[in-house]
């Protein structure tokens, strides 16, 4: 199996003009969380087919990797974070950065899938050819050379966001600063902030995660937003987990505490949208409890949206309220105006003098890795696309991408993802078929965006995003259980997918 090289029959070269060195029967494209997974099902599942990864960096664990700044960590326990297959067996439900990309090398190590990777490939371009059931993809060396690889089968597992930049809005004035301006996802390694004057730019989750880590070490740390955030604390370890364990072992102990947390999530994630006004306002008792009542929890910690309508916050062990209640940290809501010389100045005419802006200020979304995706010569347009079980997309054949839940951990959905493609590849491999193709034929079908959030990158991207549809299969649930009856349970052959075989393997004419 794996990772040799495979002739390609008859040399066909579907685009004609790229060096194609290895056939795969599955390409993977990503070696973060989603790809480990990937291969991983792969190898256990389908264990007669051959596949590599194209990974564009020069490590693995993507978003653990990229993502260096102060304090970085999950916001969701690991015990749904972590892979299905692979216990989680540190104390810490809520893990730091360096501890997930090492559960995520270990887990790469521990299953060989470390030696499948290639590193340093970008994935430009996938191009399908239906005469030859074959995707053609061209990928890009640091070095500017360009080698193309053919698969049967194109597993995207490839993220969701701009590796090269994240989102930064301008302000006036911004040259004129004579402070450091940094952005979360290019944090300097050498970035000295001990006893500076900070103003962290941002409400999200790295917002608030950066705050009370920064605070440990500066004079003082402001919070600008221009609107709240929902925050909740939790603590950092998971009390039912910890005792289980030494009384139940690892394994059980861990799958108790995984499905505890998938349901408790799913119970509190219903509950919040059946009842928002009652849920805001639990949601500030407990932030004005935390910070006490001489607070304006009110000002800072009431957002105009809805729970849900972006995600949660969770701040471990109440660090960020701590952190405000030690004097280190202050909130401030209010807009920008310009950058001065000493910091920025606000619309409300307050002036926040720092020394270090940190602008948290999210990421640029970015669909299919970036990839210019071509289906028998003609470009895709992702957002003209409708979404078939929240993995394929109609039209396209032989490709699957993972896009995990808003709503509950990334993993839950990259692993039913992996498990479903592989019950895929099996099932035309039973029956001899080459291809498989979502369509989209019902006319009583209403296209519907694919996620009702308002969280700033879905605002700015979302238009980008395949659309869902009114019923199944094409609706996405944001709901781990239904998934798991679609994904792995619902048969393969639903009418929706159509099977073709491929009666000759011949090139076109050229
Ligand atoms: C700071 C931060 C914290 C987060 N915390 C949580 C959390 O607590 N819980 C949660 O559920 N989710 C969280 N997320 C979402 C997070 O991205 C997912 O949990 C998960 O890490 C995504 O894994 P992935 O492998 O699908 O994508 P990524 O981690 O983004 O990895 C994608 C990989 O694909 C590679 N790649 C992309 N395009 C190409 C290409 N064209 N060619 C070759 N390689 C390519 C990238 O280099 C990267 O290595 C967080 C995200 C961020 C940014």
């Amino acid at each position: 199996m794996a990772d040799r090289t495979a002739p390609i029959e008859n040399g066909c070269s579907p685009t004609g003009n790229e060096r194609v060195i290895e056939h795969f029967d599955v390409l993977i494209i990503g070696a973060g969380l989603s790809g480990i997974s990937a291969a991983y099902h792969l190898q256990k599942e389908c264990p007669s087919k051959t596949f590599t990864i194209l990974e564009a960096r020069q490590s693995m664990g993507g978003t653990w990797d990229l993502f260096r700044y102060p304090g970085v960590r999950s916001d969701s326990d690991m015990y749904t974070l972590g892979y299905r297959f692979r216990p989680w067996r540190q104390v810490k439900a809520i893990a730091d950065g360096p501890s997930i990309l090492s559960y995520i090398r270990d887990t790469a190590r521990e299953f060989g899938i470390d030696r499948k990777i290639r590193y340093g490939f970008q994935a430009k371009l996938a191009s399908w050819s239906s005469a030859l059931a074959r995707w053609t993809v061209q990928a890009t060396l640091p070095t500017g050379t360009t080698i193309g690889f053919t698969s049967s089968f194109l597993f995207l597992c490839s993220g969701y966001y701009d590796y090269t930049e994240g989102y930064m809005p301008g302000w006036p004035a911004m040259d004129q600063y004579r402070g450091r301006i940094v952005h979360p996802q290019q944090w300097p390694e050498d970035l000295e902030y001990k006893d500076k004057r900070i103003v962290v730019i941002g409400s999200g989750a790295t917002a608030v995660t950066l705050v009370p880590a920064l605070a440990q070490a500066a004079a003082h740390v402001t919070m600008l937003q221009r609107s709240p955030t929902y925050i909740v604390a939790r603590p950092s370890e998971d009390a039912l987990a910890n005792w289980l364990r030494p009384r139940l072992g690892a394994r059980l102990a861990w799958s108790l505490a995984r499905w505890k947390n998938v349901l408790l999530g799913m119970y509190f994630y219903s509950l919040a949208r059946r009842k928002p006004d009652e849920t805001k306002k639990r949601i500030l008792r407990l932030a004005q409890k935390e910070l006490g009542p001489g607070y304006d929890a009110r000002k800072h910690f009431s957002p105009r949206y809805n729970p849900w309508d972006q995600r949660l916050c969770l701040v471990p062990d109440a660090d960020l309220f701590l952190a405000i209640r030690s004097g280190k940290v202050s909130i401030v809501t209010d807009e920008i105006e310009t950058f001065t010389e000493k910091g920025i100045r606000l619309k409300s005419g307050d002036e926040l003098e720092a020394d270090l802006v940190v602008t948290a200020t999210g990421l640029k979304l970015r669909l299919l890795g970036g990839m210019q995706v071509i289906v028998d010569g003609i470009p895709i347009n992702p957002a003209r696309a409708l979404s078939y079980k929240g993995t394929m997309y109609s039209d396209i054949p032989n490709l699957a991408s993972v896009f995990g839940y808003i709503n509950a951990s990334w993993t839950l959905k990259a692993d039913l993802t992996a498990e479903y493609v592989c019950r895929l590849l099996n099932y035309m491999d039973a029956r001899g078929y080459d291809t498989c193709t979502p369509h989209r034929r019902d006319p009583s079908l209403v296209e519907q965006p694919a996620i009702h959030f308002t969280s700033g990158y879905f605002q700015r991207g979302g238009d980008a995003l395949p659309k869902q549809g009114s019923k199944e299969p094409w609706k996405l649930h944001q709901n781990y259980a239904r998934d798991m009856l679609q994904l792995r349970f619902a048969r393969i052959d639903d009418g929706v997918i159509e099977f073709t075989r491929l009666s000759e393997t011949s090139c076109p004419a050229e």
